[in-house]
């Protein structure tokens, strides 16, 4: 086992949009594989074909893509020995059956001919009885199946294309152990597992079934994923034995659950909606109803910031390093460093990585994504200007894009839904319903700072307008104006003279002027370094601004 190349998969089921914390488990072992110099497969677990939705698939692999985390094996990133890579594929191309049959002929598994209707009506007869059916070792020796049937029946039932399902066939009371890298040793009862449906007469393994014999088949090392697949590892421990393969099973490590922002139970779509966060990588939109929810890339997160943020839900690096490159996480990541415990999502730490990130690009990759906002409000600039304007107003944001009129209102209805939702459960559970508003903290985007970079205010801040615009202020804006048109040199050093000259020479105290200069020029009362800001401006617009104030303020 130890000279085996380290190989690891991440195996969504193509269900929906890929959730946050399915994030992270790729994220996990991405960072694992390439720590070991190992492979890292994309497959797709479409075994359950009434919940497949179109168009998750793809989602998955843009998000991978978004995020910087590829794959080097598997659907979307190029074949490898191993393809393919899609269980529904695999079923087609008839990887699965054989081991079903290699299952029963070796008295691990059988045929269950039960219908659903007789399974419904016992499920029934044992909650009369205040009990819950499980389809086990008890049970089975009273259901209809291959251990109950006469040889003769079976073989007629199969020959004349009965619906059947496979079962594992679970020993009565066994201990089955196994080495979860993060838990350490996990032992469970086999009377707690139930005689789980491992393949269907239509051809189809279950998940179980699919996932165990694709890790074996694709040589998989280490299955490192979410908690919840957790009560199923005994079973995979059985399988693994079953088939022979025991000694070639991979190693388990089951991430601890994302927790809501409370730490009161699992993250979920609801809590996002509630307190205005999203939960999945991109936005998606339902095919069924056309709903969008928002991901961290529409909401203007810089990828580098969400893996950041990730890796740290749950891991702990081995010092007391934040900001961690993909290269740093790759080096210092260790599953053994993986909390056992669910990691409580804190939006406000995602934010403040993204501030950091911001920061850490230099202006001219910032570009790029500023053009998008400056698209939207049909500001054309060039390129030497947008990279002096993104200088001017990275300090103080801590996002790149604004959010647009459309996903404030869709924010605003979703959380109205996720609150009618909260209210609803709790009458019906006969609780009161406590609403707590959470603070948020302002969203700077670099629109929001400094939109009148590029276009002219539309208001002047009330506030120091109410303050400053008095007889000394407005003759001060003037004097302004009269030394703004006789100047020439433009830069934030000319200017600041300039200014400081102008209030000697009409003796105005600068400091009580300062911010109602900034106001005539920009409008609002905060923004970039204030020369800096009237040097971009350049000569024209700043006297044509300022002529606009004293034409207009108090009039
Ligand atoms: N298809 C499973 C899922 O959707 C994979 C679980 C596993 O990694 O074994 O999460």
């Amino acid at each position: 086992m130890e000279n085996r190349k380290v190989r690891v998969r991440f195996a969504p089921s193509p269900t929906g949009p890929l959730h946050i914390g399915g994030v992270r488990t790729a994220l996990y072992n991405y960072l694992f594989a390439k720590k070991h110099g190992g492979d890292f497969i994309l497959r797709i677990e479409d075994t359950d074909q009434d919940r497949f939705v179109p168009g998750a698939e793809q989602y998955i692999i843009e998000a991978l893509k978004w995020c910087g985390i590829e794959p080097n094996e598997g659907i979307g990133f190029g074949d490898g020995d191993c393809a393919p890579y899609r269980q529904s594929d695999r079923k087609n191309a008839g990887v699965y059956a054989q081991y079903a049959k290699q299952l029963i002929d070796a008295g691990h598994a059988y045929y269950a001919f039960d219908t659903k209707e007789e399974l419904d009506e016992m499920r029934a007869r044992f909650t009369a009885m205040k009990t819950t059916f499980s389809y086990n070792a008890v049970t089975r020796q009273n259901l209809k199946n291959s251990l109950t049937l006469s040889e003769d029946e079976v073989k007629q039932r199969l020959e004349s294309g009965d619906e059947y399902v496979v079962r594992i066939k679970i020993p009565r009371n066994e201990e089955v152990r196994l080495n979860d890298l993060i838990r350490g040793w996990v032992v469970v009862q086999s009377s707690q597992v139930d005689d789980k449906v491992l393949y269907k007469s239509d051809g189809m393994p279950t998940y179980h079934l699919a996932n165990v014999v694709d890790d074996y088949l694709m040589k998989i090392t280490h299955v490192i994923r979410g908690e919840e697949w957790l009560p199923s590892a005994p079973l995979h421990v059985l399988l693994y034995r079953y088939l022979g393969w025991e000694d070639v099973m991979p190693q388990f490590s089951h991430l601890p659950l994302l927790l809501k922002p409370n730490g009161n139970g699992k993250l979920s779509k609801r809590d996002g909606d509630k307190l205005g966060f999203p939960v999945f990588p991109l936005d998606w939109t339902n095919p069924d109803t056309g709903k969008i929810s928002s991901g961290f890339r529409e909401k203007g997160y810089l990828p580098e910031a969400v893996i950041n943020f990730l890796a740290l839900l749950g891991w702990h690096p081995s010092g007391n390093q934040e900001l961690f490159t993909l290269e740093e996480l790759i080096t210092d990541f260790s599953i053994e460093r993986v909390s056992k415990s669910g990691a409580k999502f804190d939006i406000k730490k995602a934010r403040w990585f993204n501030q950091q990130y911001l920061h850490k690009r230099t202006d001219e990759e910032l570009v790029d994504v500023f053009k998008i906002d400056l698209g939207r409000h049909n500001v054309t600039a060039s390129d030497e200007q947008i990279v002096k304007a993104v200088s001017l107003l990275k300090v103080k944001a801590n996002f790149v894009l604004e959010l647009t009129p459309e996903q404030i209102e869709r924010d605003a209805a979703a959380k109205a839904a996720a609150i009618a939702e909260e209210k609803k459960k709790a009458e019906e559970a006969g609780e009161k319903y406590v609403e707590k508003e959470e603070k948020e903290e302002p969203r700077l985007s670099f629109w929001e700072l400094g939109s009148f970079l590029f276009e002219e205010p539309a208001t002047y801040d009330a506030e120091v307008i109410k303050k400053r615009w008095n007889e000394q202020g407005a003759a001060f804006i003037a004097a302004m104006k009269t030394a703004f048109e006789n100047h020439t040199e433009w830069d934030a050093v000319s200017l600041e003279n300039l200014f400081k000259d102008t209030a000697a020479a009409t003796n105005t105290n600068p400091g009580s002027v300062m911010q109602l200069f900034r106001v005539c020029l920009s409008g609002a009362a905060g923004g970039p370094a204030l020369f800096e800001m009237a040097a971009f401006l350049g000569k024209e617009t700043c006297v044509r601004r300022l002529a606009h104030a004293l034409n207009t303020i108090g009039k």
